[in-house]
């Protein structure tokens, strides 16, 4: 099985996590704050807060700024349960917009969205390509609406110039197991806001500043050093990893593109795409097979694909009968749910595994 993504420890992390277990400083030490620093320079801003990882990520930075009961936050219904679970974890009201050709929110959705509650627009730079966060600013500008990102899959990636992460006021990161970049478990916010930055800080200790001072009541959301030190090595490969899953696209692509049956990624002007993910979207008026049969298809064929994501976020009892969950039509999420799928597109594919999955794919959705 070829798989869609695949864990290579970096020869150098083991030198730095053998280093931490000689340092006796196991969480928020000297490699926690090395990570930050990997993570601001990534992003292009000026402060990273590590945390445990991209969801509580998310719930910190939307903690830290405010966000809370009464407020409505705008985010895209195509995205994991993280996003969701974190604007409710703060007690905020979730309202979405819609998504475009590029799988992301559609800055005119969120004019549609919003209203006298609106507090923050959420967006996420799914598959790793940015939301065209510049747009959603202009539908957005003058409302005292705050503009955060969900970058869990978008490490590197740029929107005209800009990395991801300092695109708004604040962006998170995931280094979960899977991510482009990973720690196992760890995230982290990247801000120009300095007050935020210690705001998150703050929260993150126990709402101490200093030993048992604490200003407000807090929670632990530290990093271990163990899981920062896995991570670091990495960011040094951040180039050639995008160089390689770049030329891993362009050949899919070139592949692919003869394919009616498949509408292939929408890369929006002025992004530079991470690639986290090569999706795809099956045309069922031109294709035999539905999607779960060409997922099937192609698993059978040793391809390890996936569908990320089979439903709009909110399409489960659990949200729908919630009462800060605000359903609205989405049709083009929906769709999107019934139609993607994910193929193989990480560093580590050969040239050989490349053509068995363009192979794959070829013979997974012709024919009858
Ligand atoms: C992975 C992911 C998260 C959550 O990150 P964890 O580290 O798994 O908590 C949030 N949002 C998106 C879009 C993700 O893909």
């Amino acid at each position: 099985m070829i798989p869609i993504t695949k864990v290579v420890v970096p020869e150098g992390a083991r030198a730095l996590v053998q280093e931490v277990l000689e340092s006796g400083s196991l969480a928020q030490g000297v490699m926690v704050e090395r990570f930050e620093h990997a993570c601001a320079a990534m992003a292009g801003t000026e402060h990273a807060v590590a945390v445990s990882n991209g969801t509580v990520a998310i719930v910190a930075m939307l903690q830290a700024a405010g966000i809370g009961p009464g407020m409505e936050v705008i985010t895209s219904p195509f995205t994991f349960a993280a996003t969701l679970n974190a604007i409710l974890e703060v007690g905020a009201t979730a309202v979405f917009g819609d998504i475009d050709d590029d799988f992301n929110l559609d800055p005119a959705s969120v004019d549609r969205a919003l209203s006298e509650r609106t507090a923050a627009v959420l967006a996420v730079h799914l598959y790793g390509q940015c939301a065209r966060m510049e747009e959603i600013e202009s539908v957005v500008a003058g409302r005292g609406v705050d503009l955060f990102e969900d970058a869990a899959q978008a490490h590197g990636a740029a929107r005209l110039g800009r990395n991801a992460g300092g695109l708004g006021r604040a962006g998170t990161f995931s280094f979960y197991a899977t991510k482009t970049l990973f720690a196992g478990e760890g995230g982290c916010v990247t801000t120009n806001d300095r007050e935020l930055a210690d705001e998150l800080r703050v929260l993150r200790n126990q709402g101490m500043r200093a030993r048992y001072e604490y200003l407000v009541p807090g929670y632990n959301w530290r990093l271990t050093d163990l899981a920062a030190a896995l991570a670091i090595p990495q960011f040094a490969d951040l180039p050639s990893l995008f160089e390689r899953r770049n030329q891993n696209a362009e050949y899919f692509r070139a592949r692919l593109e003869h394919l009616p049956q498949l509408s292939l990624p929408s890369v929006t002007t002025g992004n530079t795409h991470g690639w986290h993910q090569f999706t795809m979207a099956v045309r069922s008026a031109e294709c035999a097979y539905t999607r779960d049969e060409v997922v099937e298809r192609l698993n059978a064929a040793g391809v390890g694909a996936g569908v990320y994501y089979p439903r709009a976020v909110y399409d489960y009892a659990c949200y729908r009968e919630h009462p800060r969950v605000v359903i609205s039509d989405t049709p083009r999420a929906d769709a999107a749910g019934a139609h993607v799928f994910s193929i193989p597109v990480h560093q580590h594919l050969s040239d050989v595994e490349r053509e068995q999955v363009a192979e794959a794919v070829v013979a997974s959705v012709e024919g009858s």
